[in-house]
């Protein structure tokens, strides 16, 4: 492998495991894969083979397919069946005549196949592109599970989002009409936030926005409560198997933790450090209702909240 050849795998030594029963063939291909950069390991069975990969696997399998103990194709399903989607890449080695071989390497589940004796050209290229077209596929997993990550999350606060909010308040809204155990919601939206941008600036009010979503979050703290950016300056925190007497609390917590941090808020009419109103709802779900009456009536509670001077929670249980 030269310079440009090294670049393609990052500076990464990629590992080769040949699998062969002939020592012979064994040397030539650790030979000539070494030579082409390629770190190798040896097994001289299917089952020495199953045991270096449950060590530690390699980034190729190179399996014969005419082996004693166990053969190359029980060894392949075996790898398949062990590793499922981390499993690597099986370039199956077969006889140059032998086609039935060769249709039970691709039931197996090889990757692809190169034939005896071996043309050293087709062997390089194939273990190229096998090794460099898993490692796409590995990187390709981990973008769209970033992507996944991100697609719930508000960028601003790491708090979860409103999409993310909507889907699981469904979901959990199902579950709990199966159970027959209440949900609570508590709707948090901060008093006079346009008067503290205006106030302290925007850059403020999202360091201000970060801190009240990190408060929610230590209030809201079983494992299957939730705690989304609902809007601007607006949350909602869910809580599943929480009735209005747990939804109280919850709500009592979260202000008593944002009267001890004390957030400067000069600019508010109800106080000088910064406040929310909380609407709070809880109901047992059943089929009769809906999740967007719940959420509705959450509103409503965050509205008389305000209306009636702000700082205080609301709350009902239908
Ligand atoms: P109220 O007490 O009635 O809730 O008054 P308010 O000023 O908090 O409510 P209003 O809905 O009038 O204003 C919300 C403000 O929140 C206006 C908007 O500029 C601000 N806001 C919304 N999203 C963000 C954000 O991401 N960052 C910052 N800094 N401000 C935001
Ligand atoms: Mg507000
Ligand atoms: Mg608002």
């Amino acid at each position: 492998m030269d310079n440009t050849d090294l670049n393609n795998f990052n500076n990464k030594t990629p590992q080769v495991l040949v699998v062969d029963d002939e020592k012979i063939l064994r040397l030539v291909l650790r030979r000539s894969l070494t030579k082409e950069g390629y770190k190798v390991i040896e097994a001289s069975n299917g089952e020495q083979c199953l045991n270096i990969c449950d060590q530690k696997l390699p980034d190729i399998v190179l399996l014969d397919a005419r082996m004693p103990i166990i053969d190359g194709f029980t060894c392949c399903a075996k790898l398949k069946d062990n590793f499922a989607s981390q499993c690597p890449p099986i370039l199956m080695i077969t006889g140059l005549h032998d086609e039935e071989s060769v249709e039970r390497a691709f039931e197996a589940g090889a990757t692809d196949y190169i034939t005896k004796p071996i043309n050293w050209a087709v062997l390089r290229r194939r273990v190229r592109r096998l090794i460099e077209s898993s490692w796409t596929m590995e990187q390709l997993k981990i973008a769209n599970k970033q992507l996944a990550r991100l697609a719930t999350i508000d960028g601003l606060t790491q708090v979860a989002n409103r999409r993310a909010f909507d889907e699981y308040f469904n979901n959990e809204w199902s579950r709990l009409v199966r159970e027959e155990k209440p949900l609570s919601l508590v709707l948090c939206d901060i008093d006079f936030f346009k008067l503290y941008n205006d106030t302290y600036g925007h850059q403020s009010g999202d360091e201000c926005l970060k801190q009240v979503a990190q408060i929610l979050s230590q209030a809201a703290k079983r494992p299957a409560d939730l705690v989304a950016r609902y809007g601007g300056e607006e949350f909602v925190v869910m809580l599943p198997s929480t009735d209005i007497q747990g939804a109280i609390q919850v709500a009592e917590t979260i202000e008593t933790k944002l009267y001890k941090q004390a957030i400067p808020h000069s600019g508010s009419l109800v106080s000088d450090i910064v406040t929310v109103s909380l609407g709070g709802a809880s109901t047992i779900p059943s089929v009769k209702s809906s999740p967007e009456h719940l959420f509705a009536e959450a509103d409503k509670a965050l509205y008389q909240a305000k209306l009636a001077g702000r700082n205080r929670l609301v709350s009902v249980n239908y």
